[in-house]
Order: structure tokens, then sequence, then C-alpha cells
């Protein structure tokens, strides 16, 4: 990028610092119990102060209040944000950035802070400004800025409970340079290495030696799969395993486009495959064009190295040769 260019960019987004993304709006909801007992549900949190209304009688606040965390939900948008908004500083922050070719984007870190409790029955406003954007900085992802959002949350007295503040970076994408394989290696990045937990570690070294396991029940016979440790038939936590043949039919399959993940060969057909032996599994079908596949297709896997470390059935068209 030329000096002209980013004094170009840079005296647009500037421009945008102190901008307001949006007024101050109340939450379509007040502070209430239902979304309180939720939150805390799925977060496991089980503080008595949030849920115990008898508990929180008898202390010193005389009654439950909200999680400080849950702040941002209670203004959070439903699934509207994704399409159809009217664009607002940020959305027009955002497009300046891609024009000038900082179309990567990472959220980089959340920063909340506490001034005030709220409790059920109160009703919080949002307001979010665009509250800084740093200088041009090189990293790891690519040369880029950061913005940073800064929401403040009221309540109905006009009393300021918190603020958040988002970061984000917006930069080039780096090309990834072509490096060429050591001798005798996959030419290929390596992907995620398989999460390997006390109850399917078996399972993944079973593939690493080109066999597809199926757990089976010791006590009533039934077979399993993903591995776990209790056979859900009969509550039995004794098992042996039977090998698959890997002959099976497609249940169900997806063509996965975006975002590309480096170890992956596109296109990526994912499927989940019934077993012949009953049980499912979710893999790759390759050796054929997606449009090709169809649910109710018989296919044939074959453990095959897919790259440095990885060991993973792939499932072909059964009538394609391929099969072992
Ligand atoms: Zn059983």
């Amino acid at each position: 990028m030329t000096t002209d260019e980013q004094k170009a960019i840079e005296s647009e987004i500037y421009a945008f610092v102190g901008q307001q993304v949006y007024p101050p709006t109340p939450a379509a909801d007040d502070v209430n119990d239902a979304m309180i007992r939720q939150w805390a549900e799925i977060m496991g949190d089980t503080n008595p102060a949030y849920l115990d209304k008898d508990w929180a009688a008898s202390s010193s606040r005389e009654g439950t209040i909200a999680p400080p965390a849950m702040m941002y939900v209670w203004g959070q948008e439903g699934f509207q944000v994704t399409k159809g908004r009217a664009p607002n500083a940020m959305s027009n922050l955002v497009s300046t950035f891609d024009s000038y070719g900082y179309t990567g984007v990472l959220g980089t870190n959340v920063k909340q802070e506490y001034f005030k409790e709220v409790s059920p029955g109160d009703n919080i406003t949002i307001e979010m400004i665009i509250d800084n954007i740093s200088e041009r900085k090189a990293t790891g992802r690519g040369t880029g800025y950061f913005f940073e959002t800064l929401s403040t949350f009221t309540d109905q007295h006009g009393e300021k409970i918190g603020t958040q503040r988002f970061k984000v970076l917006k930069f080039i994408p780096q090309e990834q340079p072509a490096t060429a394989a050591p001798e005798g290696k996959l030419d290929v990045p390596s992907r995620i290495a398989s999460p390997r937990g006390h109850d399917n570690k078996w399972w993944w070294e079973a593939c690493d030696n080109g066999k597809v396991l199926i757990q089976r029940c010791d006590n009533c016979g039934a077979l399993r799969h993903p591995p776990r440790p209790m056979c859900g038939e009969c509550n039995s936590m004794e098992w042996d395993s039977i090998e698959s043949t890997l002959d099976g039919e497609v249940l169900s399959h997806t063509e996965i486009h975006h975002p590309k993940i480096p170890g992956y060969q596109y296109p990526l057909v994912c499927a989940v495959i019934k077993l012949a032996e009953g049980t499912n599994l979710v893999a790759n079908i390759v050796g054929c064009s997606p449009s090709e596949v169809q649910i109710g297709m018989k296919v044939k896997g074959v453990v095959e190295q897919i790259d440095e470390k990885t060991m993973l059935p792939q499932f072909y068209p059964a009538q394609s040769g391929r099969n072992p």
C-alpha cells in the first residue's frame, strides 16, 4: 500500500471515531426472572442471588439481581442482525475497510465493566458508538487497524450500570506462501488433530491402524457410535468392539463451501452414513462430484491417510471401483 493510499483510507476511517452506531435504545423486555433463569442454566451458574427468591429476600439486596454479565443480553438483537438492517456507522466503517482491501475481520477482545446491579423489573437502555481506531499495525494475520466500539448501558433512571468495549481487527488477508512439501510427504496442510480423550482414544488409534471399530455392549450386544462409556440400552459400562466392513448408505449430506479450512480439499461433501452394521458415522464422500451424491446412495469406506498425521475413513460411491 502506498503512502497516498494509506492517507486516503485514514482520512475516511478516522472520521468515524465518535460516531453513534445505535442511539440510546431501551431493551424490548424488562430484566426478568425467566431470562435470568435460562441464562444461569446455560452458563451453569447456580448463584442464589440470581435464582433463589427466598434466599435473595433475606440477603442484603432484599431480592434477586441479574447476573452482571447478562448486561448485553437484554438488548441483544435476534437473527435479523444478519440481514436487511439499515446501514449504520459500524457497517459503513466496515464497508470502507473492505473497499481498501482490508477484508479480513477478527474479533479480538471484549471488556465489560459493571457499575450498578439491576433487578427484575428494571429496563436497560443501550447506546453504542465507535470509540477509537488504532494506527496502522502489522499483525500476525496481516496489516490492519483495530477499531473499538463502546456500548453504554443505563437503567430506567438514567444511571450507568456498565460498559462493554468490543475490539475488532480489520486487516488485509495474507496469501498463504506456497511451500514445497518435504521429500516423500503429503503436500497438504494438516487438519486439526482429532480430540482424543479417555473414552474415544481407542477408536482413533484403531483408525490410525486402518480400522473403523464400532463399540458393542458386552451385556446386551447393542452397537453404539460415537464412542461413549455407557450403553444407552441397558446402562452397562462393559463393552468391546467389532470392525466395520465400511459398507454404507448415505442418510444425509451437505456440501461445505465457506469458510475454507486448511487441510480440507474442496469440493467437500460431508455426509451421515448408515453403516451396514447399523450405526451412523459422519465422514466425507470423495471420488465423485458433489452433485452425484444422493440420499440412499450406496457407499464404501476406505481408511486413508489424508494428511501428515491423520487417517480417516473416506467414502466412495460403491460402484467406483476404488473398493479395497
Ligand atoms: Zn447394553
